[in-house]
């Protein structure tokens, strides 16, 4: 690429970083190194001093075993910026990491991945926040744009392209054609949804209470859509609520799939609306080059699979799901004229759904 000198200089003065700013994960791209932190959407604050005492995987840990004083929140509930302090202190502090070793004049530009539904009033809350931070520059970009850029789909030609981005607290399925969202749905049934599923299964089903992490662990090693050809088991304990001891049980990838059966069925369904709403010219786009899945969600087993069969239309899985919108806002920072229309401009914010 031929860069001119003004962006030679602009290179010099500020890093360019990109933040995906999910309901589970939080990553940061730096361009020209790639993605450069990788830590859950957790802040430790101490209620005392108001001040934040950990962030990322330090402050996960502390979740549940915190003393009274210390709080350990998810600063993005269900997509939500549910606390606006604690957000801007973690932008705060993943700008600060990612240019420790090599701080550059002015503060970064920064391009923010958000979900789909948030409103004008959050938007400009991660603006400021993350001006507040330090940034010289905030871009916003939608996450599911974002996605299907990192997935590399063509996303500013005339041709429609589906994505079902499916993380923790929220799922966002987008059409987008022309470097604008075409139609899209927002849902609050994704990763932690199905951990929730699990543990009222298990609890009705075996008179057992287990946590959120077991929960988690569970789904990731025997969930699976669709039967595999063997049958997997794994060994649970919890807390027998009769007794309120310990107790281990062993369930089956078949007791998942009943756990978690209604809201994959309810995923499909706000895909197959999306679909069903979709003009016809960018829905036959969408049948001949089929549907995107990324996020940590899609990443359970057969749910490409499942998805094909009940919409009919072939389903690809992206390269490293996890990182897919981090990746695409590395590649917006490479070319930000290229890309400025899908961007959200600050003068006329609007969710798209
Ligand atoms: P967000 O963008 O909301 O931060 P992510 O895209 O990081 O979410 O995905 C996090 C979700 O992905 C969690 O609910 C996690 O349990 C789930 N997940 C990660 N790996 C797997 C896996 N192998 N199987 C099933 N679910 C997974
Ligand atoms: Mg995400």
């Amino acid at each position: 690429m031929l860069l001119n000198r003004f962006e030679k200089l602009r290179r010099m003065l500020m890093h360019d970083i990109g933040i995906d700013l999910g309901t589970a994960n939080t990553l940061v791209y730096m361009r020209g190194q790639g993605v450069i932190i990788n830590e859950p959407s957790v802040v430790a604050v101490n209620q005392k001093t108001g001040r934040v005492v950990a962030v990322g995987g330090q402050a996960k840990q502390m979740l549940g075993r915190t003393p009274a004083h210390i709080v350990a929140v998810k600063p993005l509930v269900d997509g939500v910026i549910s606390d606006f302090e604690v957000t801007e202190e973690m932008i705060t502090y993943l700008l600060n990491t990612a240019q420790k070793n090599n701080r550059k004049l002015l503060g970064p530009r920064v391009v923010v991945g958000v979900p789909s539904g948030i409103t004008n009033v959050e938007i400009r809350a991660v603006r400021d926040a993350t001006r507040n931070a330090g940034a010289s520059e905030v871009h916003i970009v939608e996450e599911p744009m974002a996605a299907a850029i990192g997935m590399r789909l063509p996303v500013k030609d005339p041709v429609g392209s589906m994505v079902i981005d499916i993380g923790g607290g929220t799922s966002d399925i987008a059409v987008i054609s022309l470097g604008g969202v075409v139609r899209a749905k927002n849902l609050r049934i994704a990763g932690d949804k199905l951990n929730q599923d699990i543990i009222s299964y298990i609890r009705a089903e075996f008179k057992i209470l287990i946590g959120e992490k077991t929960a988690e662990n569970i789904k990731i090693a025997i969930g699976a859509v669709i039967p595999e050809n063997a049958p997997l088991e794994a060994s649970v304990k919890g807390r027998d609520l009769v007794t309120g001891l310990p107790r281990e049980v062993v369930i089956t990838d078949s007791d998942v799939r009943e756990a978690i059966g209604q809201s994959i069925g309810a995923l499909i369904e706000a895909s197959r609306e999306v679909l069903e709403t979709t003009p016809p010219e960018v829905l036959s786009d969408i049948m001949n080059r089929g549907i995107f899945i990324a996020g940590g969600g899609a990443l359970i087993k057969g749910l490409a699979e499942l998805v094909e069969s009940e919409l009919k239309i072939p389903v690809h899985m992206a390269t490293d799901p996890l990182t897919a919108v981090a990746r695409g806002t590395g590649v917006i920072l490479e070319d930000m004229e290229g890309f400025a229309d899908v961007l959200i401009q600050s003068e006329d914010e609007l969710p798209t759904s």
